[in-house]
């Protein structure tokens, strides 16, 4: 039997890589989107073309009645849910200094508290099934900062926080959770940037080069697997040396 694996915000970025490559490792998929169908469909057709089934939802993240929904339907079609990845994420930057409240707490709504809703959804199914793997997905501006960026640093690093948290509580169910902080990496949240920030950021970046989402979605394969079996409560830089 396959194994089950939920993403949220699969249908394009860093989410589509890891959705790939899981498939590629035998799960079966089931991720949602917030808005963009088109690309969602798309990718549901690559995923299926590996072999294994893949189920899309348009679920916000923010909306906790919506994400039980599609956890309880998970359920009810596979039965379990051995991996969660929350990937779902938005950017709104301003200097603090022209910052909205809205701009804030939208920020925060989606990569926090989206992120909270997705892992109290999937508890009691976890607790039930006795073993299950979290992967967060933050970033190293929750470590270091970074301006113009206040509403997402302070999600990024509530996300690593709520990854400790929820380690060492949920450690003796078998179920091990992890964080994953990317650095620069090439999707449409970047591509937005100007060619002076991304310029900037380059000189930052040891290797020299911008990541890949299959960078991310490498590191998604291992820790989900057996050969992290003894992994937890950990979090792990993708950044090519950016954040030493
Ligand atoms: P992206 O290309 O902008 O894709 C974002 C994904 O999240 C899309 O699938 C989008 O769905 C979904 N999403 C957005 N808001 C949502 C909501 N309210 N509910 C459900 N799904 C929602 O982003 P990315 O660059 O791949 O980033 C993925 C994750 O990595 C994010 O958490 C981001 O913060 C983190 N990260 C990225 C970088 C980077 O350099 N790219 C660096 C560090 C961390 P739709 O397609 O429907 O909009």
């Amino acid at each position: 039997m396959r194994k089950v694996a939920l993403v949220t915000g699969g249908s394009r970025g860093i989410g589509k890589a890891i959705v790939l490559e899981l498939a590629k490792n035998e799960y079966d998929i089931v991720f949602n989107y917030s808005g963009n169908e088109t690309k969602a469909l798309e990718t549901a057709k690559e995923v299926e073309a590996i072999g294994v089934n893949c189920d899309t939802f348009k679920c916000d993240v923010r909306d906790f009645e919506l994400v039980s929904q599609m956890v309880d339907s998970i359920i009810k079609k596979y039965g379990r849910i051995d991996l969660l990845v929350n990937n779902s994420g938005i950017t709104k930057d301003n200097l603090m200094l022209r910052m909205s409240k809205n701009d804030f707490t939208d920020v925060i709504d989606v990569n926090l508290v989206g992120t909270f809703n997705l892992i109290k959804a999937v508890t009691k199914p976890m607790f039930k099934q006795k073993a299950g793997n979290i992967i967060n997905i933050s970033s190293v501006i929750g470590e270091i900062g970074n301006v113009g960026q206040a509403n997402y640093s302070a999600s990024k690093a509530g996300v690593i926080g709520l990854t400790k948290s929820i380690a060492k509580e949920y450690g003796t169910r078998n179920i091990r959770v992890n964080c994953i902080c990317p650095g620069f990496i090439q999707t449409d949240m970047t591509d937005k940037l100007s060619d002076e920030m991304k310029e900037a950021i380059l000189k930052q970046i040891v290797l020299k080069q911008l990541g890949k989402p299959e960078d991310v979605a490498n590191l998604v394969c291992f820790l989900a697997s057996d050969k992290a079996s003894y992994i937890t409560g950990q979090v792990i830089n993708v950044c090519g040396g950016m954040v030493i």
